[in-house]
């Protein structure tokens, strides 16, 4: 599996993703808003983009999607759920279903809701895995639930399925986030050395080159893994004075995510 992310430069900050088979040379484009730094990327490749896939519904992943399937006829797929308010899709996706690019790459759909109630986030299987997620999980951080989404069930998305994926697992999100959500991590949880040097390299990187996090690095310096941290749990309470002495994760992740919002 090849992998190239592609950075926008734009003020959304996306990253879009395109991921081929080494043998064919056919691709995916992942959520390709700013569509012809796709084609020109596959194009310099010598890749062919068969196939595009929206993470979710919201336009800022959607948009480019005309274009470049004008550009291609590729075909359009995302979650079934999200398929008529998109538009256009071919092919409507359900968790465990298995997109293949080309001869070699195998991509498995995760069911992920929380940014959006039909939100896809896509896990290659390779020997070490990779994780596209869209708006579900950034860098350091979580999704908003602002637009669609509800908090609670992005709980249960982290837990129950990011939590558990292999510790080697590299993330590759829609958004480039990584500065602002380390400080976000250090004002909840000061001290948090990891956070801290990786913001020393990530205020000043150039976000077309920036760090690939993995499972484990996020589960040190994402206040949305570190649930029952006594330290997040101390400086929440201090935001919310009613919090009982100790909060059940749930509870954690959601008054985070709250202050997230107008942090
Ligand atoms: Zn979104
Ligand atoms: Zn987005």
């Amino acid at each position: 599996m090849l992998v190239e992310r592609i950075w926008s430069g734009n003020f959304l900050r996306n990253f879009h993703y395109l991921i081929a088979c080494p043998q064919t040379g056919e691709a995916l484009a992942v959520d390709p808003l700013e569509w012809r730094m796709c084609l020109t990327a596959a194009e310099r490749n010598g890749w062919e983009i068969t196939q595009i896939l929206n993470t979710h519904e919201h336009s800022d992943h959607t948009g480019g999607n005309a274009g470049l399937k004008g550009a291609t006829e590729a075909k359009v797929l995302a979650h079934a759920g999200a398929a008529a308010r998109i538009g256009g899709v071919d092919r409507g996706l359900a968790k465990g279903d298995v997109i293949r690019v080309g001869r070699t790459v195998e991509l498995e759909c995760l069911d992920t809701p929380g940014h959006t109630m039909a939100h896809i986030c896509l896990l290659s299987r390779t020997e070490e895995p990779a994780l596209f997620c869209g708006d579900t999980l950034f860098n350091a951080g979580a999704g908003n639930c602002y637009n669609g989404g509800r908090p609670e069930a992005l709980y249960d998305t982290f837990v129950n399925q990011l939590a558990r994926l292999p510790a080697s697992t590299r993330v590759y999100p829609g958004h480039e986030y990584l500065a602002r959500n380390l400080e976000f991590t250090l004002d909840r949880e000061p001290g948090n050395q990891d956070a801290e040097t990786l913001l020393g390299t990530a205020r000043h990187h150039d976000p077309a080159a920036a760090t690939v996090t993995s499972i484990a690095q996020e589960k040190l310096i994402n206040s949305f893994f570190r649930l029952q941290n006594p330290r997040i749990i101390a400086r929440l309470r201090e935001a919310f004075p009613d919090l009982e002495e100790l909060p059940d994760a749930r509870t954690v992740f959601v008054k985070l995510r709250e202050l997230r919002n107008r942090w």
